[in-house]
């Protein structure tokens, strides 16, 4: 629906009309830490196809992103790798990967 353009406001309208609210796009970051490694495209990728060390890494520095939290494969390769090699990392690390999850899981349910 176009915004009716009234006189001297016509390239305003034309902009909010487009794009409906301004900044929307800094809501959704799916992969937040993608810009420190490889800047890999990774919306045809699962999460669980990356090696064991790039998940355990991921793991110790807590940048496993949420989508992979979420995803049932990709936790369940997380637990995988985290079941093999729990002596390389925290405890404390692991849980609150765990609590992020329950948290995150637990939003999706109240938006949908
Ligand atoms: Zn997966």
């Amino acid at each position: 629906m176009p915004i009716r353009s009234t006189r001297g406001t016509e390239v305003r309208g034309e902009m909010w009309g487009a794009s409906g609210s301004p900044m929307k796009s800094l809501a959704v970051l799916p992969y937040p830490n993608a810009a420190g490694g490889s800047l890999q495209k990774v919306s045809t990728m699962c999460y669980c196809d990356k090696t064991e060390n790039e998940i355990l890494d991921h793991l110790k520095r807590s940048l496993v992103p949420d989508d992979a939290l979420l995803r049932l494969c990709c936790w369940r390769k997380i637990c995988q790798v985290r079941g093999k090699r729990f002596n390389e990392l925290d405890d404390r690390t692991w849980n609150k990967l765990c609590d992020k999850r329950v948290a995150l899981n637990a939003q999706q349910k109240q938006t949908g």
